[in-house]
């Protein structure tokens, strides 16, 4: 049957084989069969810019993506660590960059896909460096700078978040209902798919009179994981 494949969070690493291997088995084994695959953010650990492509790692990567088969349509998704992935990256993959969020017809279901770090609200220190990273004049800055130069100053922020409880809180803090409630009236009350909170899992929202399920889809460093969905309805794969 016609079916479509979600799967965020992979945190893609050099420093993490075993979730690399998973990855490309499922590349390989799994995601043939699939008319679509969806990979809502958080693809790669980090993205220092599309001159990083030519890295032994990351040509590993954009083969194995690109190899899929013409009949597999790549859908990929910025996340809050990738977000500077760009026109080179996506050609090299064979990929179609989303807009975050991006609503598709779903087998006649109307489904909003998000990353999900915008509707962690109440984390209003995240939401202030987001908008500074996301800013185009300081992405010009920065991919101005030499690459070595950037990959030391995300290196440094990565450090600085696995160090302070705080930034660590960051990446566990759930969602807000309210922000949850406006992104489904804004699109007409639509099912919701996203990931970036590291908790798979499906709730209900009742928003005026109309119930949405909201998916989450789950990281790969816990259990490389995807979500199936055809026409009949949505079947959780848990792959490792
Ligand atoms: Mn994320």
């Amino acid at each position: 049957m016609p079916h479509s494949l979600f799967i965020s969070d992979l945190h893609l690493s050099e420093t993490h084989p075993r979730t690399t291997e998973q990855f490309l088995r499922f590349l390989e084994n799994v995601a043939p069969q699939a008319e679509a695959l969806y990979i809502l953010g958080d693809l790669f650990e980090y993205w220092a810019g599309d001159d990083d492509l030519d890295t032994p790692f990351h040509r590993r990567i954009c083969e194995a993506l690109a190899t899929l088969p013409a009949s597999c349509k790549l859908h990929i998704m910025h996340g809050n660590r990738d977000l500077l992935m760009a026109d080179a990256f996506a050609a090299t993959c064979k990929a179609s960059l989303l807009s975050d969020p991006t609503l598709i017809n779903l087998y006649g279901q109307a489904t909003l896909l998000t990353h999900g770090d915008t509707l962690c609200t109440e984390d209003h220190a995240y939401l202030q460096f987001r908008a500074m990273v996301h800013n185009p004049e300081w992405q010009a800055q920065f991919l101005a700078q030499p690459l070595y130069q950037r990959k030391a100053i995300i290196g440094q922020m990565l450090l600085q978040s696995s160090q302070s409880k705080q930034s660590k809180q960051m990446e566990i803090m759930d969602v807000s209902n309210d922000a949850v409630l406006e992104l489904l009236r804004q699109y007409e009350f639509p099912r919701l798919i996203h990931g970036h909170t590291h908790r798979p899992a499906m709730h209900i929202h009742h928003a005026d009179g109309h119930t949405c399920e909201r998916w989450v889809l789950g990281d790969w460093d816990t259990q490389a994981n995807a979500l199936q969905i055809d026409e009949t309805g949505i079947q959780q794969l848990k792959l490792s």
